[in-house]
């Protein structure tokens, strides 16, 4: 894309009630807009990255065997009373609404009523099980604290997975599963080595649920790592029973602050039981389904990427997640820029081209706040040195490439994820 086209400017400063690092630094580089506290709008370099990210948990939810689908935000009373969460004294996050009749709507900050609910019609036999479904889809909490940017805001997209099994052992393996490709999820988006597979609080059906924490100062969560494990366990569940249950003892375990990116939860039969979702088994015998429901922000993704990465100079994305691969910028020699912008972008390498009538200066403080994992300079002076100037984000200082090897760089010499 030509940035002269990009309908975004930088801005030189955020929003003077904006507290948050992420959110500072995403809305002056054109990414996110703020609505209000707590609720951000996603602009074209922004729905980018979040796409991306959405794409990755899309493509592991589907090699997982689940089925993408969308439910409605509008929910009915009714549908929350029966598990007794339709109460704002159980429930402290509703926005709630109501028709012009006076019929009372809830705005769903979550999918599990309304998915048991759906289901329960489809299952029968021991032949309708097991399944999974998910979606992204936009919840509405109305957090009480709004301090974190995108990572905690009160209208977000949460992917959200439920699954449906015949009984705990079938239950159980595709809870692993499910686990295996979050562990790929995170790697994938480029927060693997800070990203710890926390053991948290339970339910009724499980003593513990499991959480992905990503290690980062802008998290509202303590845990305690144990490096050598890779794992860690919540504040919350932090007792010498923990420590005991995991082969843990207290002293190998490190205190950090962190930021759940998402988290899968053993249900058991709390909604079954609820909905009376049963089938009959091979015996003729009724039985209630074993569900289990899986959760993951992509806005809380990409925040917690930017406080990660992000430098004195700006943002700093993963290559998995970048708005672009490369920003090219070009100071005069408009031809060769053009030329290479086409070369590159038939490659298939996502370019932004920097084709503004601005001095250098503005175009390199531009590239570094906006984060693209290469920039590409093409001046008199690095055609005299032989062909284009290359840096990676994180690199200080640029090499010297002839075009017709850019390609090849840029696949072959990732420094960063
Ligand atoms: P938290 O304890 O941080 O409020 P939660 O326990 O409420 O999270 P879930 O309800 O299980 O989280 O939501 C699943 C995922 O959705 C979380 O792991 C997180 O990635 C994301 N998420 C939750 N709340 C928000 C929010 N307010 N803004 C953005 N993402 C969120
Ligand atoms: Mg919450």
């Amino acid at each position: 894309m030509r940035q002269s086209e990009l309908f975004t400017k930088t801005q030189k400063f955020a929003p003077k009630d904006e507290v948050s690092k992420n959110a500072q630094l995403l809305i002056r580089a054109g990414f996110v807009h703020k609505e209000m506290a707590g609720v951000y709008a996603f602009l074209p370099l922004g729905w980018r990255v979040m796409n991306k990210i959405m794409t990755i948990i899309r493509e592991e939810m589907n090699a997982l065997g689940a089925q993408e689908l969308y439910l409605t935000a509008l929910q009915r009373k009714e549908l929350w009373e029966r598990t007794d969460r339709w109460d704002d004294a159980k429930v402290d996050v509703w926005f709630k609404t109501a028709l012009k009749n006076g019929t009372e709507l809830g705005l769903g900050f979550t999918h599990e009523e309304a998915m048991t609910a759906m289901v329960k019609p489809f299952v029968t036999s021991h032949r309708s099980l097991p399944f999974s479904a998910y979606q992204f889809q936009t919840k509405f909490r109305n957090e009480t604290r709004a301090k974190s940017g995108i990572m905690r805001s009160r209208e977000f997209i949460m992917k959200d997975l439920y699954s449906f099994s015949r009984d705990a052992a079938e239950h159980e393996k595709f809870y692993e599963k499910a686990q295996a490709a979050y562990e790929r999820i995170f790697r994938r988006v480029g927060i693997g080595a800070q990203t710890y597979t926390t053991f948290a609080s339970g339910g009724t059906f499980s003593k513990y649920s499991h959480e992905y924490q990503t290690v980062c100062d802008a998290g509202e969560d303590i845990i305690y790592v144990h490096e050598g494990k890779g794992i860690a366990v919540n504040e919350e569940v932090y007792t010498d029973e923990v420590l005991a249950d995991l082969g843990l003892s207290r002293d190998e375990l490190v205190q950090k602050k962190a930021a759940e990116v998402g988290n899968v939860f053993s249900l058991g039969t709390k909604f079954s039981d609820a909905y009376d979702l049963t089938y009959t088994d091979e015996q003729g015998e009724k039985r209630a389904v074993v569900m289990g429901s899986y959760g993951i922000g992509p806005a809380r993704v990409m925040g917690v990427v930017t406080e990660l990465f992000a430098d004195e100079r700006g943002l700093v994305w993963p290559h998995s997640i970048a708005p672009f691969t490369v920003h090219l910028i070009n100071i005069g020699r408009d031809d060769d820029a053009a030329q290479l912008y086409a070369d590159l972008t038939s490659a298939g390498v996502e370019v932004l081209w920097d084709d503004r009538d601005e001095r250098p200066g503005v175009k390199f403080a531009d590239a570094d706040l906006i984060g693209c994992p290469y920039r590409v300079v093409v001046s008199d002076k690095a055609a005299a040195a032989g062909g284009v100037e290359v840096k990676q984000r994180t690199d200080e200082t640029p090499v010297t490439r002839a075009p017709k090897d850019l390609v090849a760089y840029i696949k072959n010499s990732r420094t960063q994820t």
